[in-house]
């Protein structure tokens, strides 16, 4: 479909047209006046078909949701859950301060230890960085790929004086010049994020974020921009830094500062300039944030850390990623959360196209832009059959490729089966494979004895979170030599000459080496744009300090703003069937724990 056709179906976009539900007479943007923030339980419909084993505890009221589209929007009670991890321990421990020294690999430390920016890590320094002081910057998930990167200029952004064609200079950026090629990617990213051009749209007249001063932590890439200008539309202020040292996409950053945005971020920052960018968002005289969107919970990190005061004009967090969250369940515990915190990691829209579509969609760019690998034919294994095993398997099965599984959970192990995937133990089919891919999430799962046993030329990468699904460190030592052919490419070498293909250094290979669907990206920032639309706009004891997820009725809205994009036509529910089922019309149509 040409750009031209995407463009007028986009111009159709309107949240009238989303199928299924119902017209309410109140202002779609305008909190409703009864909103008392009266704590009930569920909505009842769902209670006659579910039944009460609800691992969910769930404390939302159910008056009407603030940002009440034309149609029937969802409820704006959450939901709060306890800590899925359970892992207990201190608020805000404090991770992993010194990474894990590789031979190759500068010490570093972390941010806390240090009180100034004023020292500089040279260009040999910033080049040799390999990793970053705060797991979620390297590992959370995000788009790396400029397309429009310029690596010639070394002159590190801190040391320019730029300015915007307005002369605004408050921003650091690579380089405010590459704003037109920024600005070109957020135009076409605009084309596949139709939720958020639709919440535009919605927002001319209100502005439902008027007053918000948000400051942001997360990917800066094309469909971040989408999302700032759409809170920014909105009503909102915002100040941006990036959640990961590596995925800014420079010119996507130039456009932002170039279209007036307080953004400080570009690909390949040091430690020290990670948060020396995050502290320019925050640290600024006459502007104080009132939201805060992370990603990792960095950001929220740095500002307990330094400028605790804030969050008494803070009125929530929003926070994407699974460490984020289980930071702030961890704060929760220790009863230091002194705001409102949405879950938006936990969301069925998230868990369900995130990890599933995203990953089924990406690991065949991730594997064929760094090894041109053919995968007809070739012997895989996968080891996890979660939601990202499940796509990567789909992904490879497409392709010809002879697809094994491993599985420790009968139920994922017995779902692989029945897609016609072998179950196997790993070291049944180790020396066989020419693809070891992992996605449990969990560690230790390709340990040195399988990499001592595979074949010649065998890739080995992972899809899980963090990077500890491969045992790399078991790798660098003394009889093995790396060799590093392309960028996120390491070949190990035994002494007798075999070699194995090594992606990314084991962390997740599509946030290292692929884009991602900007599709999928425009789900999970819709459920943040109306996460922090709800808790700004929430009335007061609506929500506690405590962390909430999103309802089910949310997730659906969400889901149902992206239909007009297939030009999918959702049945409704005649009354007598609403009743039979025991549903309210307009949704919910599952029960929360429903994944
Ligand atoms: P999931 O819990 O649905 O699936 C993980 C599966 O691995 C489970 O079925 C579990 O039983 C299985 N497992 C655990 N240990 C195992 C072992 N030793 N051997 C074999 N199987 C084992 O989780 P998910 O949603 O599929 O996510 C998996 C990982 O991917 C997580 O770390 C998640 O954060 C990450 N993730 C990555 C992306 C991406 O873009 N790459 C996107 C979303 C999530």
């Amino acid at each position: 479909m040409s750009v031209q056709v995407l463009a007028a179906k986009m111009a159709e976009v309107e949240l009238k047209d989303v199928p299924g539900k119902e017209l309410t007479p109140e202002s779609p943007l305008t909190p409703k006046a009864d909103d008392k923030g009266v704590v009930e339980n569920e909505p009842k419909a769902t209670s006659a078909t579910t039944p009460t084993m609800e691992p969910i505890v769930k404390t939302g009221d159910t008056s009407p949701g603030f940002l009440t589209p034309n149609t029937k929007m969802p409820q704006a009670s959450a939901m709060k859950r306890t800590d899925p991890q359970q892992n207990g321990g201190e608020a805000f421990v404090n991770r992993d301060g010194t990474v894990a020294e590789a031979p190759r690999l500068k010490k570093i430390q972390f941010a806390d230890q240090k009180q100034e920016f004023n020292k500089r890590p040279t260009k040999i320094g910033r080049r040799s960085l390999s990793r970053s002081i705060s797991q979620s910057s390297t590992d959370s998930y995000g788009s790396a790929a400029s397309y429009t990167d310029s690596s010639d200029d070394e002159t590190s952004p801190r040391d320019k004086q730029q300015k915007n064609s307005k002369g605004n200079g408050d921003f650091c950026i690579k380089n405010i010049k590459q704003a037109d090629f920024g600005r070109r990617e957020i135009e076409i990213a605009e084309q596949e994020m139709p939720a958020l051009m639709a919440l535009r749209k919605r927002a001319q007249g209100e502005k439902p974020l008027a007053g918000a001063k948000v400051v942001g932590c997360t990917h800066i890439t094309a469909q971040t921009a989408v999302l700032m200008e759409t809170l920014t539309a909105l009503g909102a202020q915002c100040r941006w830094a990036a959640c990961n040292i590596y995925s800014t996409q420079n010119e996507v950053a130039a456009a932002l500062a170039e279209g007036g945005f307080s953004v400080f971020a570009w690909k390949g920052e040091s430690e020290d300039d990670f948060w020396w960018c995050i502290d320019r968002c925050v640290n600024l005289e006459g502007w104080q944030p009132n939201m805060i969107l992370d990603d990792g919970g960095d950001l929220t990190h740095w500002i307990y850390k330094k400028y605790p005061s804030m969050f008494k004009k803070i009125k929530g967090i929003v926070e994407e990623s699974v460490t984020g969250v289980h930071r702030l369940y961890q704060l929760s515990k220790a009863g230091k959360l002194c705001v409102p915190a949405m879950n938006v990691n936990d969301s069925v829209t998230k868990q369900k196209f995130d990890n599933l579509y995203c990953c089924r969609e990406s690991i065949l760019d991730g594997l064929k832009r760094t090894t041109d690998v053919m995968f007809g034919g070739k012997q895989v294994v996968v080891c996890g059959y979660g939601e990202v095993g499940k796509g990567c398997c789909a992904a490879l099965k497409a392709m010809g490729s002879i697809v094994y599984v491993t599985e420790i959970d009968p139920i994922c192990a017995l779902q692989a089966c029945m897609d016609g995937f072998r179950l196997v133990k790993l070291n049944e089919v180790i020396r066989q494979v020419d693809i070891v891919i992992t996605c449990t999430g969990n560690k230790n799962v390709v340990v040195r004895e399988y990499l001592d046993r595979m074949k010649n030329g065998c890739i080995v990468c992972n899809m899980g979170h963090s990077n500890t699904e491969i045992d790399v460190a078991s790798l660098r030592t003394p009889e093995l030599t790396w060799e590093r052919v392309r960028s996120q490419v390491d070949h190990v070498i035994w002494p007798d000459g075999k070699r194995i293909v090594l992606l990314a250094e084991g962390r997740l290979l599509n946030l290292s080496c692929s884009t991602v669907p900007t599709f999928v990206l425009s789900i999970t920032a819709t459920t943040q744009a109306l996460a922090l639309i709800e808790l700004y706009n929430a009335p007061e004891g609506r929500y506690k300090q405590d962390v909430y997820l999103l309802p089910k009725k949310m997730d659906e809205y969400v889901a149902s703003l992206h239909l007009p994009t297939f030009d999918a036509h959702l049945t409704e529910l005649s009354d007598e069937q609403a009743k039979y089922l025991g549903l309210n019309k307009n949704g919910p149509f599952k029960p929360n724990y429903y994944r």
